[in-house]
């Protein structure tokens, strides 16, 4: 380690960013310092080979730990395509119908779930009964009770659950929860989280109640939501919660719009938070504490985030997060690796639990508990 430090400070890498390695995994991009890895490497079948699915297969051709080896797919002329840009092999290919049959190919360790949303329930099901990792992306499922069974299911199978939150491993994040830590805030009083964009397509599945389970909050509410957990480092105990729907055609019933909803926290810390798909330039948090404060601007977008705190600018590197998430995903499935901030399904259903709180405040126009 000491070699280490010495030839890093001769970089001129900061102390603070050499802190933050082993926390973050951005060390493990192939241009790093380290020994080559010679673990095991998890290797992953996509499911769902979409918009976010195309870029966590870019981003997976630079992990070390983990390598994209199989698809799922329900579109036959993707595969060919996928196939071909990335080598893999025909018998590590599946559509919806027959990809059950992974349980018997024993070249595949994890299947990336990165379909709709309410997808996501039957498919880590079957994952499981497959006996396969899964991973799953963002909202887990579309309410609690469906996100509890995908933790049972995949407990009884006997395989890791964990969710794409990528920011999870995001170093000037994880420099504000070190901070937050360490006492540098002092005691946190108020979190602000702003999400949101305007959403195109009105025929696309984001707007289909039935493919997405809700609307913004699904979506994009959702990091504000887990943003104000990680950040405070508590959980919500109570939540208010209002909706605004100025174009009732695009965002039909169940389909939220716009929704303010604010928390408290068992320490007497709140929060105000504002989740949309109808107004642009929202990617904002803000934690305030009796001794200071941190600002992430953007907080949750693809990069490169930045941030300032009291004490001056944030300057941790920037990361592709998808290649860090796979690679800590890789360690934390095959060496029980413990991340900062959990990415394990109960961690999911604690965000699911909330959002079903939020709809049931905006319902009642009541204060409503949250029990976990
Ligand atoms: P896309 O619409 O771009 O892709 C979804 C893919 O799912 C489709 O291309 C299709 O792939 C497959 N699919 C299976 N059944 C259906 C169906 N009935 N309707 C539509 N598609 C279907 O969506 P995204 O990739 O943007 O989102 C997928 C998931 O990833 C969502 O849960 C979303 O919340 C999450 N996400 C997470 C992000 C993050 O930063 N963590 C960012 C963006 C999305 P095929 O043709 O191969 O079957």
């Amino acid at each position: 380690m000491n070699s280490r430090r010495d030839f890093l400070q001769k970089l001129g890498i900061s102390a603070l960013a050499l802190h933050l390695a082993p926390l973050s995994g951005w060390a493990n991009s192939k241009n790093n310092t380290e020994a080559p890895y010679e673990g095991r490497v998890l290797r992953v079948a996509i499911m769902g080979l979409g918009g976010y699915g195309t870029r966590v297969a870019e981003a997976m051709q630079s992990c070390t730990k983990a390598k994209l080896v199989g698809l799922v797919s329900g579109t036959p002329s993707k595969i060919k395509d996928w196939q071909s840009k990335y080598g893999i092999a025909e018998k590590n290919c599946y559509n919806y119908e027959n990809f059950d049959s992974i349980k018997n190919n024993p070249d595949i360790d994890a299947v990336y779930v990165i379909t709709p949303n309410a997808l996501h329930h039957d498919m880590v099901l079957r994952v499981a009964k497959a006996g396969k990792h899964a991973i799953c992306e963002k909202p887990m499922a579309v309410n609690a009770k469906e996100g509890q069974a995908m933790v049972d299911a995949c407990k009884k199978a006997n395989v890791k659950l964990l969710v794409g939150y990528r920011m999870h491993f995001e170093p000037k994040t994880l420099e504000v929860i070190r901070m937050r830590n360490s006492g540098e805030f002092g005691k946190i009083l108020f979190f602000q989280g702003q999400c949101g964009f305007k959403i195109g397509d009105p025929t696309q599945w984001r707007l289909n109640k039935q493919l997405a389970g809700g609307g913004s909050m699904m979506d994009i509410g959702i990091y504000a939501i887990n943003g104000s957990r990680y950040m405070t480092g508590e959980d919500p105990v109570w939540v208010t919660a209002q909706e605004t729907k100025t174009d009732p055609v695009k965002f039909k019933e169940g389909v939220d719009e716009t929704i303010q909803f604010q928390f408290g926290f068992p320490s007497g810390a709140v929060a105000s938070c504002l989740s949309t798909y109808n107004m642009n330039n929202l990617d904002r948090f803000f934690l305030d504490g009796e001794k200071g404060f941190a600002e992430l601007q953007p907080s949750t977008g693809y990069g490169p985030i930045q941030g300032r705190t009291h004490k001056g600018e944030l300057t941790q590197p920037v990361t592709t997060h998808q290649t860090v998430q796979m690679d800590e995903m890789s360690a934390i499935i095959f060496d029980n690796k413990q991340p900062v901030v959990p990415v394990n399904g109960e961690e999911a259903v604690k965000d699911l639990k909330i959002i079903d709180a939020i709809y049931q405040a905006v319902k009642t126009g009541s204060k409503v508990t949250i029990s976990y």
